[in-house]
């Protein structure tokens, strides 16, 4: 009887654990393949995949989407990195609404949203993240996925004991050889994440990009946030757009020089291995803060927290928080004026080579309007206008 009950519950057990494993498994299937549409605003000309500059990585999930939108007029080119991590949402977000909005006039601007597409396929292993986040617009909710820092394990596994930056041999944490942003200028023969970088650099050089500008989110524990970082190459346009930017568009904005001992991150390695400036912008997550409370979807896009606000009160934070958080529309905001306001600047200091860009929604217009009014309903357009995240 004793060894009978003791089966019982053994198999209740294993039972339990099926089930659990089911449904969980279930949403993490959903999840990787949730659909995210981008509706093709009248300014993007042409749609190539990343696999066209080096074609190893053809067919792999980071063969991704690249947007053009080129003016009448001949001038520079401008590239838009969203996704590089992409648990920070406003950097994907801003740069959907350049590919759903902005119209070219003079140049040439290129967007990516998915810079790393096996990273938005993941959360956080273990830390229990909300698998995606929703953003209301006047015609219904548009999903995205959540995603993470790091490339999916399923994508490129195992990680090494020690990971050897490319080709400086820095020593990097093992698990950054799946971070996009330290693996630039990235490795014809390394790994997906290595190759990610190294097609997107075969990109920057081959398409004569004059500038390459990284979106990201800090936690407002780290001293590098609200700011431009930029290549040495891109000190003089960055303190003149952080200058601007706080006195014209409503918020503050610092500038941070490179540091050329830390390798591997895109405001170092392109600006040193291409011909381009490379200047990386963050704008406050407190979802990503480690005094954070319940880490769900409201936390995400409200950046609402009792704790990071009483951390801000014992002076442990680089930027400001009160009771109304840091919301979504504000840090895409920053991040679309602060490309509008480098854009003007680059083109009246290099008319030859100027990018000029209209219907760049602002920090002031997504404060009052909303993330999601920028938006097209998929619904509502044409197939050929369509393509899935
Ligand atoms: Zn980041």
């Amino acid at each position: 009887m004793k060894i009978k009950g003791s089966v019982v519950r053994k198999a209740s057990i294993l039972v339990l654990g099926l089930v659990l494993a089911f449904f969980a498994g279930t949403s993490f299937y959903q999840s990787r393949r949730l659909k995210e549409p981008v509706v093709m605003g009248p300014g993007v000309s042409r749609v190539l995949s990343l696999s066209r500059y080096f074609p190893k990585i053809k067919g792999s999930i980071n063969d991704v989407h690249v947007y053009f939108l080129e003016g009448k007029e001949p001038g520079g080119t401008v590239c838009v990195l969203g996704g590089t991590h992409p648990e920070e949402p406003s950097a994907r977000l801003a740069a959907w609404l350049l590919v759903e909005n902005a119209v070219v006039e003079k140049g040439r601007l290129i967007v990516i949203l998915s810079a790393n597409r096996s990273a938005t396929t993941v959360t956080r292993l273990g830390g229990a993240y909300p698998p995606d986040y929703t953003i209301e617009t006047p015609w219904g909710n548009q999903t995205f996925r959540m995603g993470d820092r790091w490339s999916n394990p399923l994508d490129q596994w195992p990680d090494p004991e020690v990971y050897m930056h490319y080709p400086t041999r820095q020593e990097l944490a093992y698990v950054d050889i799946r971070n996009l942003n330290r693996t630039w200028p990235g490795r014809p023969n390394g790994t997906l994440t290595e190759k990610t970088c190294y097609a997107m650099t075969r990109l920057f050089i081959q398409e004569k990009v004059d500038i390459v500008i990284d979106l990201h989110e800090a936690e407002l524990q780290y001293p590098v946030i609200s700011t431009i970082v930029a290549h040495p190459k891109g000190e003089e346009l960055a303190a003149m757009a952080a200058m601007v930017i706080s006195g014209t568009e409503g918020f503050n904005i610092g500038m941070e020089y490179s540091p050329e001992a830390l390798r591997g991150l895109s405001h170092r390695e392109i600006g040193d291995n291409t011909p381009a400036i490379s200047l990386l912008f963050e704008s406050p997550e407190p979802f990503l803060d480690a005094t954070r409370g319940r880490t769900d979807r409201a936390l995400l896009l409200e950046g609402k927290d009792d704790f990071i606000v009483k951390a801000g009160k014992h002076g442990l934070l680089f930027e400001k928080i009160d009771e109304t958080g840091w919301p979504i529309d504000k840090r895409v905001g920053r991040h679309c004026s602060t490309l509008a306001v480098v854009l003007e600047l680059w083109s009246e200091l290099y008319p030859e080579r100027a990018v000029i860009v209209e219907k760049i929604p602002r920090y002031a217009e997504l404060l009052e309007k909303g993330t999601g009014w920028f938006f097209t309903d998929p619904s509502h357009a044409s197939s050929d206008k369509i393509r899935y995240e």
